[in-house]
């Protein structure tokens, strides 16, 4: 891969942050910063990394939850596909409102995402791939050997197609179809759960 990625697990229901750093200028960018700002932004710190934006896989509370937090602290942008911005500002879209674990409303995005957008930091470059399912709006992440699944696809299993805007037939199709470029070497970074890569899942993983 171009550039290393931390994990760092947060939140109540266990999401996956991704902080990248390309290898070769110190810059980076995080994925899903669900909750845990503190620790997010002690470990960006610690490991002298020039983050330029904050991308969010989809909406839902889980990924978001520390998103204003480290927009205000690295004073970046954040970006996520148009069709789940809406759940930025609003905790019943987001599901924050029906969890119990506190309210998820923030700002709106700076950078609305689609399908085929290109994101940098800086030699390193993700193509924004749209995969419809779990939420409208579901992104995943494709460059440098990597693959940023969020919801989509999980190691062996694929995101819930039970809430708002989800959709079994679309997420199944979205996983054959707007994944099928992606290499099997590729690693996959899932939303929740371990990393696996595109050729196990292509072997093993029932839905595709
Ligand atoms: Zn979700
Ligand atoms: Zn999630």
């Amino acid at each position: 891969m171009d550039f290393s990625v931390k994990t760092l697990v947060a939140g109540m229901v266990g999401t996956n942050c991704y902080i990248l750093k390309d290898n070769s200028t110190d810059e980076g960018m995080v994925i899903d910063p669900g909750d845990n700002a503190k620790g997010i932004l002690a470990y960006i710190e610690e490991a002298g990394i020039d983050v330029k934006l904050v991308v969010l896989t989809h909406g839902h509370f889980d990924h978001i939850g520390a998103v204003d937090e480290l927009r205000e602290k690295l004073k970046v942008p954040v970006a996520i596909h148009k069709d789940d911005a809406d759940m930025l500002t609003d905790g019943k879209k987001n599901l924050s409102a029906f969890t119990g674990g506190g309210l998820v409303e923030g700002k709106p995005a700076d950078i609305l995402l689609n399908d085929g957008d290109n994101i940098s930091f800086g030699k390193c470059t993700l193509r924004v791939i749209s995969t419809p399912g779990h939420t409208k709006g579901g992104i995943c992440l494709y460059g440098g050997g990597a693959l940023f699944s969020g919801d989509t696809l999980f190691a062996g299993s694929i995101g819930r197609t039970d809430f708002p805007g989800g959709s079994l037939q679309e997420l199944v199709e979205a996983i054959k179809n707007r994944l099928n470029t992606v290499a099997d070497a590729a690693k996959v970074f899932p939303g929740h759960g371990p990393a696996t890569n595109m050729g196990i899942e292509r072997e093993c993983n029932p839905y595709m």
